[in-house]
């Protein structure tokens, strides 16, 4: 079976997790934390990184960093992995669904400031599949109306807007290390910041709350989200391949684009002008005149031993959101039409080539 991702992990991973395990510091102290810190924030041109035990631990110390709370809204695309929505719960806060923007699946700018009352205290724009969503415009509305951004950079590290990359927009931004990522530290997160009194107070409710100067004094209900420093140091050896593995991951786009770019029924995912797309996941739409439906075609695939995954279910209409139902069409329309194909860094060319004619083999046959 090809997979649908497949981490890039060797002897260098191997390397450094050894060295944790060898010297004792398996825990969330070590001196692969700060380095891994540094170097990921480094890579984002932001000032502070602050590692997690994931990435939905990240959004949540980010919205707690940030005093969201009970009463509060905070704005979402609908059309994203469920964590970004469920951080928000977790704060006790309301999440407020917005549709999809038609060319780049992301938060539609356009379609925000509708949904913005005063009891919403902050924006999460999501870089969707790899791609950044338009933020400029983002940015000035929460500008004009005072609130907070956090973007949600799970799925793309290394993805640039307008020639700067991804996760230093926001007051804070989250990334996660899971092991589909674009790097992986098996579980694991970020957040990164400019603000040095954010990073402050997340590093401080990482660990308990626990006063830096006074041990044991807990100044607040804090939470453990440290990470190990083996996870750290399997992070600074996928640092040192992250930009092969965007080269990789955006060369074997460019292959499937050109495979499939003219062929009926199907389009290939965006890449706006102002954006680098890092391909977290290659995604098409089947377009309504196929001649066969989105999850038959992927069954068909998964017998010709293809693996492949439907784009998300879009947040208003999962059960723990139902309250929250309304009619947000592009990301419904999305949802149904969207398949992620194979994307891993370790594909090969003649791979993508075997998808392909898989594909065009059932869309020819029903035609
Ligand atoms: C993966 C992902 C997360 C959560 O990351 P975990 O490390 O799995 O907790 C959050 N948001 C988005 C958009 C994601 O894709």
């Amino acid at each position: 079976m090809i997979p649908v991702a497949e981490p890039w992990i060797d002897e260098r991973e191997l390397e450094l997790a050894s060295e944790c395990i060898r010297s004792g510091w398996v825990s969330s102290l070590g001196k692969y934390i700060g380095e891994f810190e540094k170097r990921f924030s480094e890579y984002c041109h932001a000032r502070h990184g602050v590692a997690t035990t994931n990435g939905t631990t990240a959004l949540h110390l980010a919205l707690c960093a940030l005093d969201i709370g009970p009463g509060d809204d905070v704005i979402v695309p609908t059309l994203t992995f469920i964590a970004t929505a469920n951080a928000v719960r977790y704060v006790g806060a309301n999440p407020v669904f917005v549709d999809s923007e038609p060319y780049t699946w992301c938060l539609d700018p356009n379609k925000i400031e509708d949904k913005i009352t005063p009891r919403t205290r902050a924006i999460i724009p999501v870089h969707l599949y790899g791609h950044p969503c338009d933020i400029d415009p983002i940015l000035k509305l929460a500008k004009r109306h005072n609130l907070h951004v956090v973007e949600d950079a799970a799925e793309a590290h290394g993805a640039e807007y307008k020639g700067r990359k991804v996760g230093s927009f926001g007051d804070i931004s989250c990334f996660s290390f899971y092991g589909n990522k674009i790097i992986t530290t098996g579980e694991g997160g970020m957040c990164l910041t400019s603000d040095e009194k954010l990073a402050q107070k997340m590093r401080m409710l990482r660990d308990q709350a626990m006063d830096p100067q006074k041990r044991y004094w807990h100044t607040d209900i804090g939470y453990n989200y440290r990470m190990t420093n083996i996870q750290a140091a399997i992070g600074v050896a996928q640092m040192e391949k992250i930009d092969r593995i965007i080269t990789i991951k955006r060369r074997n786009a460019k292959a499937y684009n050109t495979l499939l770019e003219n062929v009926p029924g199907i389009s290939i995912p965006p890449e706006a002008e102002w954006a680098k797309n890092v391909y977290w996941m290659y995604s098409i739409l089947l377009e309504e005149d196929a001649s066969i439906s989105r999850d038959d075609l992927m069954l068909k695939l998964k017998e010709d031993g293809i693996d492949t995954r439907p784009f998300f279910y879009p947040m208003h209409t999962q059960p723990p959101y139902a309250k929250n139902r309304c009619s947000l069409p592009v990301a419904e329309d999305l949802s149904q039409r969207g398949i992620n194909l194979p994307s891993s860094p370790l594909l090969k060319e003649r791979e993508i080539e075997y998808i392909v004619q898989s594909l065009l083999k059932h869309l020819r046959k029903l035609a």
